[in-house]
């Protein structure tokens, strides 16, 4: 496995590839990688000849109250964990690189960036949408592995690429958990010892949710109070939003229908973590 950090590299390994008839797979990462990166990274070498992980902490998509000085970086545990899940190109470029100081393009996709993360950081998918078109356009993949983590990044994504004609196909992959249920993120690591205690209210909150969707309960108002109930039991945790949406248009529903997206993101301490399920009925 190699490591590039050049657009020229880059796209000198997808030539030599694609001449070579490979299948190229492209699973775009901001490092500090985990389980949930690995899921992606196996799942796509099964499914392709050639998997390039990108590792990027891409600026223009943290506001500027966020944590993009203190993000986590560990480069060579990261190169570690892509080879053994069973990368074949790392693509880690410097923020010189990928962006132009005078640049004045970006790429917004409207209506499904409204609510949830998109209402609580604005400009963040904006900032998604820029840099995954910029990876797209320099790893010339057939599949991009995405994980429904991130749901509205997901459905925002398919979109993007379905509106602007990418030549990708775009694999959604279920959420990695900790063996407690915390949803794995690189930003675990800022928990301290009682606040990662904490963070198991997300998971134990969206069960609970679960729970009475599974005995036929349709009010999204209920479903919504009684995940608000859950997590202010807990007193370190602070309530971003919890939104019940439809799965598609990602717009608010009042009553629970066919594809049904429950997403809550919480603050546990200064630490922003997001969860959510997807509930499908008959
Ligand atoms: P990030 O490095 O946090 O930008 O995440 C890179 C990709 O990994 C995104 O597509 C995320 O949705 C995905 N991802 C992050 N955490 C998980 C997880 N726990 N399970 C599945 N996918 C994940």
């Amino acid at each position: 496995m190699n490591t590039v950090k050049t657009i020229m590299e880059a796209r000198d390994q997808m030539k030599a590839w694609r001449k070579e008839g490979y299948t190229i797979a492209l699973v775009p990462t901001m490092g500090y990688l985990h389980e949930g990166h690995a899921s992606l990274i196996r799942r796509a070498a099964s499914e392709n000849e050639k998997v390039v992980v990108t590792i990027f902490v891409n600026p223009i998509q943290f506001g500027p109250k966020e944590d993009l000085a203190s993000y986590p970086k560990d480069l060579e545990r990261d190169k570690l964990l892509c080879e053994s899940a069973g990368a074949h190109l790392i693509f880690a470029p410097e923020v010189s690189e990928m962006y132009f100081e005078d640049a004045l393009t970006n790429i917004s996709v409207n209506s499904l960036t409204d609510g949830l993360c998109g209402a609580k950081r604005p400009g963040h998918f904006d900032g998604v949408c820029t840099v995954v078109s910029k990876l797209f356009n320099i790893i010339s993949a057939d599949k991009a592995y995405f994980g429904e983590k991130d749901a509205q990044q997901l459905a925002v994504i398919k979109r993007m690429v379905r509106d602007l004609n990418f030549p990708i196909e775009i694999i959604g992959c279920p959420i990695v958990r900790e063996d407690d249920g915390l949803a794995k993120s690189s930003r675990n690591n800022y928990l301290s010892l009682s606040e990662r205690t904490a963070a198991l209210i997300l998971s134990k909150s969206l069960t609970k949710g679960k729970d009475i969707l599974s005995s036929g309960e349709k009010s999204t108002e209920l479903l919504k109070t009684i995940i608000k109930t859950q997590l202010q039991s807990e007193v370190l945790a602070s309530i971003d939003y919890i939104e019940v949406v439809d799965a598609l248009s990602l717009k608010p529903i009042e009553i629970i229908d066919k594809s049904t997206l429950v997403a809550i993101a919480v603050f546990i301490g200064k630490t922003r973590l997001i969860d959510n399920f997807i509930w499908k009925s008959e």
